[in-house]
């Protein structure tokens, strides 16, 4: 039996929530699942977005999914007291990450066969860095009218994501990683993630490494995906591209993802609440139910983290159990219980 925190999240967060824990169940793994507030919710009750009382649910848990909160533009950032200290998040999502200590964010982006798409070809994984860079929190104003925020790079944050893409590479049979950086512009601080990286991609010889201007990748993504394998990225190229890849396989309803930290592990879609459509039913719950097979991944539970993936290829290849985003007419829910379906199928449990 493992336990699984769960945040439901705002917007269109609960409804994608419910869809993915129908699929986990019908997996027969045996999982607990505690729920924990976050954002809205917890404000309403603790009073503040990222309450010690969630922190501790969540550490305490085996893995965590983890639906979309709604992160307020120019008055997000969080303050929590550490070490009797004020510590200063950016916003909620960076808040759960960095008190989590989960440094890289592995975002896995394919397009599925049937699905429209910009990229049919495009099947790539980005490794975002979420410790550090542009979105460290560090940030102030010069007067009324300048603002300057700092770009904070480390050799050891840079190593260990290095460590973790080429580790992870190896470990999922992918051939090819890059590394997408401003060295040209960004002398010191792209520059010190290029020669980390450059010195941890020397160390495994067996995969192929290169690097690229991250304006590059862009152009790379949008006429040549297949040129792109596992690609390294910081905390706000990694955050963008993210978007861009899910766009070009489709929409951004498609693209799940994991925090990864050495004690704990965060399983989230690449969207966001979508406030525009929460209530309406019509959100596409994919991203989830692929981070919820990326839970039981990192669980060990190979077999049923393999029926999700497989299942929702085989849902999406069917335009009736497709959501509008997709170009179909199904409601959440219903691709929910599809997904579910097929998953208890595979597992032999029909
Ligand atoms: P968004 O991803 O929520 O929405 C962008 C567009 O994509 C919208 O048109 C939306 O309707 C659509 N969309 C997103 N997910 C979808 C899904 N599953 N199915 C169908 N359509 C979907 O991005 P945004 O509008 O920039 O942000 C909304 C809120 O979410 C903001 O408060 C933002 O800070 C927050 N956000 C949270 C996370 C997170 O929790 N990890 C990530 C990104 C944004």
């Amino acid at each position: 039996m493992y336990t699984v925190a769960v945040i439901s999240g705002d917007g269109i967060g609960p409804e994608i929530t419910d869809a993915a824990l129908t699929v986990l169940r019908a997996t027969g793994v045996e999982l607990d699942f505690v729920f924990a507030d976050a954002g809205a919710a917890a404000v309403d009750r603790w009073d503040e977005p990222v309450p010690d009382q969630t922190l501790e649910i969540l550490r305490e848990a085996d893995a965590i999914l983890k639906a979309p909160l709604l992160a307020p533009k120019g008055t997000g950032r969080i303050t929590k007291q550490r070490h009797g200290r004020d510590v200063v998040y950016p916003s909620v999502n960076n808040a759960l990450r960095r008190e989590l200590e989960l440094f890289v964010n592995v975002r896995p982006v394919r397009a599925y066969p049937g699905v429209p798409a910009r990229a049919p070809q495009i099947d790539v994984v980005i490794m975002r860095e979420v410790t550090e860079g542009l979105y460290s929190g560090i940030e102030h104003t010069i007067g009324d009218s300048a603002a300057v925020a700092v770009k904070v790079v480390t050799a050891g944050a840079c190593e260990r994501l290095a460590r973790y893409a080429f580790a992870w590479a190896r470990s999922k049979s992918r051939r090819r990683v890059t590394l997408g950086h401003k060295a040209n512009v960004l002398n010191l601080s792209d520059g010190l993630m290029l020669s980390t990286t450059a010195a941890v991609a020397q160390a495994n010889p067996d995969i192929e490494f290169g690097d690229m201007m991250v304006d590059a990748v862009g152009l790379c993504l949008a006429k040549s995906p297949e040129l792109l394998d596992v690609i390294i990225l910081d905390n706000q190229y990694g955050d963008i591209l993210s978007d861009v890849c899910g766009g070009l396989a489709g929409g951004i309803g498609l693209a799940p993802g994991a925090n990864i930290g050495e004690r704990h592990a965060m399983f989230e879609a690449a969207h966001g609440a979508a406030p525009d459509i929460a209530g309406t039913g019509t959100a596409n719950p994919v991203a989830l139910i692929l981070s919820a097979g990326m839970l039981l991944d990192h669980l060990g539970e190979t077999a049923a983290a393999k029926a999700v993936e497989q299942a929702v290829g085989d849902v999406l290849a069917v335009e009736d159990t497709r959501t509008p985003d997709l170009g179909g007419s199904a409601d959440t829910a219903t691709v929910g219980k599809a997904v579910a379906a097929r998953v208890a199928e595979l597992m032999g449990r029909g």
